[in-house]
């Protein structure tokens, strides 16, 4: 007797161990560990993966046995399956959230629901219910209260059943396709039978003798003049068969050219000879690769990339979700052609499908791509490499909050590879392990043929608000309009970090809020509507003030289109290019913007955090980042860190070639240390300042920290729930473990729940998860009154 160990789909801690359900005999064969299958679940059917099979159970009672396979071969291997385990653990979420994290967007599962009327009179009776149809699919119709419960009478009357409908989102695209049927010899005997005006005939045979394994897509006949028509003849004679081949979608815009490994410098031979020889001696080793903007880090990752596959083991390769460029991603495609998939948000849940297919299948040996991409089932890894480590897209802010870097290291365990973590103003936590030897260091500390960093020029906008009221210093305009007669490029970024444009009335002071949250609206001048970036809530924009009627009323702040605005006003014959989440939103707008830019068919890119990083445009030669300290005003103790890092990365964006480049900060802080250090690209001095900071302040990295948040529709339940989980944590940790709150989140009310938060800070707390965990558990059996409580483990936000 065989039996399926299941994860099944609720997310519980009473299902976060396998269920146990047989397999019946005409299954028997066909299943295994890392498959999802439809399993019974009380009165349901549901979901689930098989984490193991067993040939005996806990169980007790009798078993049930497994209705239907989703997947016909498993969909996750076993380290996936293993790693799931650890990361349930590590980040206080259920296996089955991490599970189904790991595969991408378009296998995911879901159940429609599904009305059926048991009879045409019901049917007919209940016109609303059914608008014609025998079948509804209950969750898109909006059924009112009242709809709703007639549906609820039919039910309970057992009149109308209920069924569900599980698909899957993303399918293989097949097309037909034509095989040779006959033998050589009767294709050849056909042919004495063709008439000499058949052309196309005559054609179809002679490819058919000189491809006699090849599959012909009818579009690439007709290419060669043969016809549907034409085909559909050779079929009724039996010369060739129908048959479907799978069609891979191709997820890359362009093809590349092939390019060459390039002869390196001494700091990036020595980098990539000691990364090569853990590849070559399985070594699991970490290193960080820190290395100045332009200082040739991508090539010592396409060199590593290049030796691991010499020992036929594969390659992962992940950006920030922000920097996944046409240009980084062509840069790898030049170098290993084919064997590169892709896996990036922006893709169809088509095209994400078959990236991640060809990869499970083994044809993909290097997979560049996002946070997301840490899961991508490669076997036999050789590398791992982190770019930009410090980027905090690598962190997944919703369940499983789970930081990439951690799995990334734990993958790379498990196969014996390296990791390299590679940036220019690495985290804390990283250059901090590194200065204790846990991690290897590597640098990389001039640019490439030891061009000049760019000149960096620091501007007071206390002192400019004074004189006039342009977004753009007297000195940045000066020098725009210097590089606009050279005939070279510019680039203007404004920190979008809490800068937002929002609407306010100049005689009451009226400011639109969202109904559902504790935040003003944002203002899309594009839509012509005022949005809730939380909720999702969107109105019209108001001509006059709702409150006090006056016409009066305009918007505050400056978003990226009023900046595009301006500029032309002042510039009115540069060609000016913006790119933000507006105006990348359509798919391929990003790499047209970028390819506009750097066949210099505009003269001044503007945007958001999108331009500051990766982008490699020879012809700029000033960047000009007209608000320095929006982030430094968050209530966040990485906010400095933040601010280095993007101002020494924009700066990174000038100069890049034989020119050298410019750069103006324009700031109120002008004495703040991020800044100052920033404008000399200081990264050590700028290390040694934060870690006092953060030593003084008990923070990361001389401290660990957690973060519980719990929300409910009631913000009087929410806190008293919240000093409840105080007491107890308390009672149960050391008292060397500092609990700072609750305190309701800066944002207290989103979609209409309250938001309170506890910070835990510790350096060693061995009960801390057993802790946590029995909170989680408490937690749950009052899920009924509406109650969540998430806790993120190292959160990256604690606002
Ligand atoms: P980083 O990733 O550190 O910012 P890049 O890898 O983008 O730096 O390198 C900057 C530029 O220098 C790129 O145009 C790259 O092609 C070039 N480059 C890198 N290594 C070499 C080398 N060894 N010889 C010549 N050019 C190089
Ligand atoms: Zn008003
Ligand atoms: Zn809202």
């Amino acid at each position: 007797m065989q039996i399926a160990q299941v994860i099944v789909d609720i997310p519980t801690s009473q299902t976060n161990n396998p269920f146990s359900y047989l397999i019946p005999d005409n299954l028997s064969g066909q299943v295994s560990p890392g498959m999802r299958v439809q399993v019974p679940f009380g009165p349901r059917k549901i979901t689930g993966f098989i984490v193991a099979i067993t040939d005996r159970s806990e169980f007790q009672g009798k078993l049930k046995p497994i209705s239907s396979l989703v997947d016909l071969y498993p969909v996750i291997n076993q380290e996936l399956l293993e790693l799931a385990t650890w990361m349930a653990g590590q980040t206080y979420s259920f296996k089955i959230n991490c599970l189904q994290t790991m595969l991408p967007g378009g296998m995911r599962t879901k159940f429609k629901k599904k009305l059926i009327a048991k009879s045409d009179q019901i049917r007919d009776d209940n016109p609303q219910i059914f608008a014609g149809q025998n079948e509804v699919d209950y969750d898109r119709a909006h059924y009112s209260s009242n709809l709703l419960s007639q549906i609820l009478n039919l039910q309970k009357t057992d009149q109308i059943k209920v069924e569900y409908e599980l698909t899957i989102h993303a399918k293989p695209v097949m097309m037909a396709a034509f095989k040779r049927q006959m033998t050589p010899e009767a294709l050849k005997a056909e042919s004495q039978h063709v008439r000499s005006n058949a052309i196309a005939q005559q054609h179809l045979l002679k490819l058919l003798l000189d491809h006699p394994d090849e599959q012909f897509l009818q579009s690439k006949l007709n290419q060669k003049g043969i016809s549907s028509s034409t085909t559909r003849v050779a079929e009724q004679r039996g010369w060739i068969k129908k048959t479907q081949v799978r069609q891979i979608r191709n997820p890359f815009l362009r093809s590349v050219k092939k390019s060459q490994p390039l002869k390196l410098n001494a700091d990036q031979q020595a980098a990539v000879s000691q990364i090569n020889s853990a590849t070559s001696t399985k070594q699991n080793q970490i290193f960080l690769l820190e290395g100045v903007t332009g200082s040739g880090k991508t090539e010592v990752y396409l060199q590593s990339i290049a030796h691991a596959l010499s020992l036929g083991r594969t390659a992962l390769m992940l950006v920030p979700e922000i920097t996944l460029t046409p240009q980084i991603v062509g840069r790898i495609r030049s170098r290993f052609g084919d064997q590169v998939a892709m896996l990036h948000s922006a893709l169809s849940n088509g095209e994400r499908f078959d990236e991640w297919q060809r990869i499970n299948s083994g044809q993909a040996k290097v997979v560049v791509g996002v946070r997301s991409a840490v899961f991508a089932p490669l076997t036999n890894l050789g590398l791992i490499i982190i770019d930009e480590e410090h980027d905090s897209s690598y962190k997944q802010a919703d369940n499983p909050r789970y930081q990439t870097r951690d799995v990334a290291k734990w993958r790379a365990a498990y196969h014996h590879c390296p990791v390299v973590l590679g940036s220019a103003t690495p985290s804390l936590e990283s250059r901090a392990r590194a200065m204790k030897g846990v991690y290897r260091l590597l640098r990389l500390p001039h640019r490439i043929n030891r061009h000049a960093l760019p000149h960096v020029s620091i501007i007071d906008m206390k002192i400019e608000m004074a004189k006039h009221h342009s977004a753009l210093s007297t000195a940045l305009s000066t020098a725009i309009s210097d590089r606009l007669a050279k005939h070279e490029q510019i680039i203007l970024l404004l920190n979008r970090r809490g800068y937002s444009s929002f609407l306010m009335c100049r005689d009451c002071g009226y400011v639109p809020r969202c109904p559902n949250c504790d935040i003003s609206l944002t203002m899309h001048k594009d839509t012509g509507t005022l949005d809730c970036h939380y909720c999702g809530h969107k109105e019209p924009i108001p001509r006059v003030c709702p409150q006090c009627h006056s016409k009066r009323i305009g918007h505050y702040g400056m978003g990226s289109q009023q900046l595009e605005e301006q500029v032309k006003e002042m510039f009115p014959t540069a060609r000016v290019l913006r790119m933000d989440v507006d105006t990348t939103r359509r798919k391929g707008s990003h790499e047209a913007i970028i390819d506009k830019f750097g066949a210099h068919k505009a003269d001044i890119l503007l945007g958001t955090q999108m331009i500051a990083k990766g982008l490699d445009f020879p012809e700029v030669t000033l960047v000009g980042v007209l608000n320095a300290d929006s982030a430094l005003a968050f209530p966040d103790f990485r906010s400095s860190e933040r601010t280095f890092e993007l101002l020494t990365q924009v700066s990174g964006r000038a100069g890049r070639a034989d020119k050298t480049g410019e750069v103006f900060i324009q700031t109120f802080n002008p004495d703040h240390y991020a800044i100052q250090l920033a404008q000399t690209q200081d990264y050590e001095r700028f290390y040694a300042t934060e870690m006092r900071v953060r030593h003084d302040g008990k923070y990361p990295p001389y401290y660990f920290t957690v973060k519980l948040t719990g929300s409910s529709p009631n913000e009087n339940q929410t806190a008293a729930e919240m000093y409840a989980i105080l007491n107890f944590l308390k009672a149960n940790l050391s008292k060397m473990a500092i609990i700072l709150g609750p305190t309701p989140k800066t944002i207290t009310r989103i979609n209409n729940r309250y938001y309170y938060q506890i910070i835990i800070k510790y350096q060693n707390e061995p009960h801390l998860k057993a802790v946590l965990d029995q909170v989680l558990l408490k937690s749950q059996k009052k899920q009924r009154h509406g109650l969540q409580i998430a806790i993120d483990n190292e959160p990256l936000d604690f606002m």
